[in-house]
């Protein structure tokens, strides 16, 4: 799976624009499942305008509430009545920037799969957690969350590793760090039932010069990729040295 999260990027028409090109990468690539996460405005358009594409147009939020007094959010009920399929869950923008909770996010993986929803549920840790040798534990804690879903909810689930150090950072984690972690994390889910067919995808400054060997880790199913993803070239470029 090669994925993209445009965060707060693109205006409408570069949305739409840029979405058809992604639709087109997606018919080229058969075996990839190609997907992207635009700004809230503009996913359900696009997911209109796209509807008979290979394409997987997903949300990258979705509050924990079916729906109330909540200004501002989108339920992950409302995003499956608008025929979204997939939605990220725990980005560490998310948990650092809006100061979610693992209890909150928590309770928004079981409302996103009580609406049917497909998630991509995203762990990691910081720099400093890192360098004091807490990293598994962190992530650990982190994929612990998914105990609060039924065992028949937690195989619509891929995890996308994502080292809060390397988001943006333009510096990636190396290939042997990142295989080491997914290890970790494949070891993790296959301790939790349901957990077994889980995607394990990496994220952190993936670029057209690192995907293939990250891509070639026995543990690394794919990508979330950030700023690499809101150019066509960058995005295809990885595409093409991730297909298998
Ligand atoms: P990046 O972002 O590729 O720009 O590092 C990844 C992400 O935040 O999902």
């Amino acid at each position: 799976m090669l994925a993209g999260n445009w965060k707060m990027n693109l205006a409408l028409d570069e949305s739409l624009a840029h979405a058809e090109a992604c639709a087109q990468l997606g018919a080229k690539h058969a075996s990839l499942d190609i997907a992207i996460f635009p700004s809230a405005f503009a996913v359900a358009a696009i997911q209109h305008k796209l509807a008979d594409a290979k394409l997987i147009v997903g949300a990258q939020n979705c509050h924990q509430a079916e729906s109330g007094a909540f200004t501002g959010e989108v339920s992950a009920q409302q995003w499956k009545s608008a025929g979204i399929t997939h939605v990220l869950i725990g980005h560490s923008e998310r948990r650092e920037v809006f100061g979610e909770s693992l209890d909150q996010i928590a309770d928004k993986l079981v409302s996103a799969r009580k609406a049917g929803l497909h998630v991509i549920f995203c762990v990691g840790e910081k720099i400093e957690e890192r360098k004091a040798g807490r990293a598994e534990v962190v992530v650990g804690e982190q994929l612990a969350a998914i105990t609060s879903l039924m065992p028949e909810d937690r195989s619509a689930i891929d995890i996308a590793y994502e080292p809060v150090w390397a988001i943006g950072t333009g510096e990636s984690a190396t290939p042997e760090i990142a295989e080491d972690m997914h290890r970790h994390i494949r070891r993790a889910l296959t301790a939790l039932r349901g957990c077994g067919e889980a995607r394990l995808l990496y994220g952190g400054s993936v670029k057209p010069d690192n995907a293939a060997e990250l891509a070639a880790q026995e543990n690394i199913d794919g990508f979330l990729v950030g700023g690499a993803s809101l150019k066509i070239e960058s995005f295809a470029a990885i595409a093409q040295a991730s297909a298998p």
